[in-house]
């Protein structure tokens, strides 16, 4: 078995957005059930339903953890039933929920050399002691299994992948190529229950489908994918941001190179889109664009769905 909790389904400022006011960001203030509220990114996975490890920790984690009984604290006066975080980029919206996880509880963080070199470089991340905080440098195409507090194997192991992506907005560097962006830089993820192989696919920030990826994704049981963006320029169009989906390393949902497109043959039994933005109106639940998509075998979860394995 393998149990996921999706924590928040929207992308950086999640809906709505505390400075937005968009028509979707406006109506989700209003309460419209078309357009409910949504945290942004991050998923919980456990093999047993006790223990738990958090995708990505989101700006919003405290909000996701009170919201969630599977993650409250059980037994003794300071308790979490949350063993790691595994994270796949070093953006804000992926890093930032771990200042919540101060307060002295053991767990684990998982990152790539490069995304640990940004909370080595940053001493604000220092709040997590280190004689309880292990920090794990995340090998590429390499099985790695997650680990609990006290040393016992969780029985999840999880595979990290380099995907098509971006260094993190407040570390690029205009004057070199790709604004500074390396492998490592954005990470999919392959998470698998090694007792009984119930596996599954997390990869919510990606700019392209390579034939690589998705011969690695083709059948798979669930994948989680990148759902930025509707159109490449729609947050231009809307007045938002000069900038494309393309220059912030996010494939668009929809067009003869976007993800509905590229999954069209893949034969993938789930296919769960992920790190939607407030500016893409397939969150709306009364839009055309979400009708497009549901049509087409996708899904977009509310928080606080669970998916079982
Ligand atoms: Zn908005």
């Amino acid at each position: 078995m393998i149990r996921v909790l999706v924590l928040g389904a929207a992308a950086g400022g999640g809906l709505p957005q505390w400075n937005c006011n968009c028509e979707i960001c406006r109506r989700a203030r209003e309460g419209d059930p078309a357009a409910l509220a949504s945290d942004q990114a991050s998923i919980a996975v456990s093999a047993d339903g006790e223990h738990w490890f958090l995708i990505n920790a989101s700006p919003d984690l405290r909000h996701q953890i009170n919201a969630t009984r599977e993650l409250h604290p059980r037994g003794g006066l300071r308790h979490s039933p949350i063993a790691g975080v595994v994270l796949t980029n070093g953006d804000v919206d992926a890093i930032a929920g771990l200042l919540t996880m101060r307060e002295r509880s053991p767990f684990t963080i998982y990152g790539h050399e490069r995304v640990l070199n940004v909370l080595r470089e940053n001493s604000i991340f220092n709040v997590l002691d280190p004689a309880l905080v292990g920090r794990v440098a995340l090998p590429v195409e390499e099985a790695l299994s997650l680990m609990l507090p006290d040393g016992e194997d969780s029985g999840l192991e999880v595979v990290a992948f380099p995907v098509p992506g971006k260094v993190p907005l407040y570390l690029e560097d205009g004057a070199r190529k790709d604004y500074g962006s390396s492998a490592g830089d954005a990470l999919g993820l392959h998470i698998r229950n090694r007792r009984n192989g119930a596996h599954f696919f997390y990869v919510a920030a990606c700019a392209e489908v390579t034939p690589d990826l998705a011969e690695r994704l083709r059948g798979a049981p669930l994948v989680f994918f990148d759902g930025t963006l509707w159109s490449d320029d729609e947050m231009i169009r809307a007045g938002l941001s000069q900038k494309s989906g393309k220059r912030m390393g996010h494939i668009s949902m929809s067009g003869d190179s976007g993800s509905i497109a590229a999954f069209r043959d893949l034969g993938v039994h789930r296919k769960v889109f992920l790190h939607i933005n407030n500016s893409n109106p397939a969150l709306l639940a009364d839009s055309t664009e979400r009708r497009s998509l549901e049509r087409a075998g996708w899904e977009v979860p509310s928080d606080g769905s669970e998916f079982k394995l």
